[in-house]
């Protein structure tokens, strides 16, 4: 048995999503980030912990996700994780390619890291290494293997896409094998090296999967994995037409930190300056209008307005011209639960 609720937001938690590099060893074929828009600098520790230090006063028990490029690349991670911890945030996250460079499991313990976040794109190796490079597969079961063994509480995110939605159901064995706790499924975002190649036939590993399949497989197959006494993780992606909608913009505290000062609200704005807001000298103000906020504002039948501004192709409608789905924000997610859950 399971059961699943849709994660309501809040402005009583904040999140914090802070890139202290862009840097990345690998070059996933659907990799969000973008050296343009972000730059190429590695965040110094310095700054970081004053940048920390303003969002632990802004928010204080924020929950804070250190991320990259690959974040282990860092050469001071472990010394960001005890600032913030020093600093009250509620919980602190790595996600990480699974390389784990220097020595990260060596250097910080499971009482200052919660969880090592860990991506995994097939559950095959053919499959993830199309996707992420070679080897990669090998080396991210490695790593979380490592982790395990040390003691740290492991998640594992699979983006899904034409190129492996086949295998997402194959993934349950894989994951109680190797003891991850949660298992988050993403949707391929419309940002980065995906936007670009978008529906490319030619390219289905940076290509999202459409409406009726990505309904017709993803709940079912978080559901089996669920059963295996693993928490799941799904972005609702389409709301049906009764499903209130709202957007994270607005309702939520959330914040994408980037090296080169921008500070997001949402994701799907991150491959434009349209953030609305960005550390100037180590201050935290806004940032000048037109920006996401404008966005976040307009009511559209069709959901969210990012999507729909982005990538209008994906929207289907009816003979009448009123849209067949709306479309969710992308922050909103299903959490499927294992039996035991319910009974607490
Ligand atoms: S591991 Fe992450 S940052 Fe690195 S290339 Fe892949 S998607 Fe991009
Ligand atoms: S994804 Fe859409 S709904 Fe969500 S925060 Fe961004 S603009 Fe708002």
């Amino acid at each position: 048995m399971t059961a699943s609720k849709t994660v309501a937001f809040s402005r009583r938690s904040a999140n914090v999503f802070l890139h202290v590099l862009t840097r990345c060893n690998l070059r996933c074929r659907h990799c969000y980030i973008n050296p343009e828009q972000h730059g190429r600098k590695r965040l110094p520790l310095d700054r970081i912990e004053r940048w920390l230090a303003v969002f632990a006063s802004r928010s204080p028990s924020a929950n804070l996700v250190l991320l990259g490029g690959e974040p282990t690349l860092h050469p001071d991670l472990p010394r960001v994780v005890r600032c913030a911890r020093r600093l009250g945030f509620a919980s602190v996250t790595i996600d990480t390619n699974g390389y784990l460079f220097n020595d990260i499991l060596d250097h910080v313990t499971p009482a200052e890291v919660d969880v090592f976040s860990f991506s995994l794109d097939g559950a095959t190796a053919a499959t993830n290494d199309r996707i992420r490079g070679r080897g990669s597969y090998d080396i991210c079961l490695s790593g979380i293997r490592r982790a395990r063994a040390k003691g740290f509480q492991s998640s594992l995110i699979y983006t899904v896409s034409r190129a492996n939605l086949e295998e997402l159901s194959a993934m349950g064995p894989l994951l109680a094998e190797l003891d991850v706790e949660r298992f988050f499924i993403q949707v391929l975002g419309l940002r980065g090296k995906a936007a670009l190649t978008g529906c490319d036939p030619d390219a289905p590993e940076a290509s999202r999967v459409p409406p009726p399949e990505w309904l017709e497989h993803v709940p079912a197959a978080a559901e089996a994995i669920a059963r295996r006494g693993i928490q799941v993780i799904y972005p609702r992606v389409f709301l049906g037409p009764e499903e209130k909608f709202e957007c994270a913009g607005l309702v939520a505290d959330n914040y994408f930190v980037f090296p080169n000062g921008r500070v997001y609200r949402c994701p799907l704005c991150e491959d434009y300056p349209v953030h609305s807001l960005e550390f100037r000298e180590d201050r935290l103000v806004e940032a000048p209008r037109l920006n996401e906020s404008d966005f976040f504002r307009l009511n559209l039948a069709e959901g969210c307005v990012m999507n729909t501004l982005i990538q209008p192709h994906h929207l289907r409608d009816h003979a009448d011209g009123s849209p067949q789905y709306k479309i969710a924000c992308c922050l909103l997610k299903e959490e499927v639960f294992p039996a035991p859950e319910l009974s607490l």
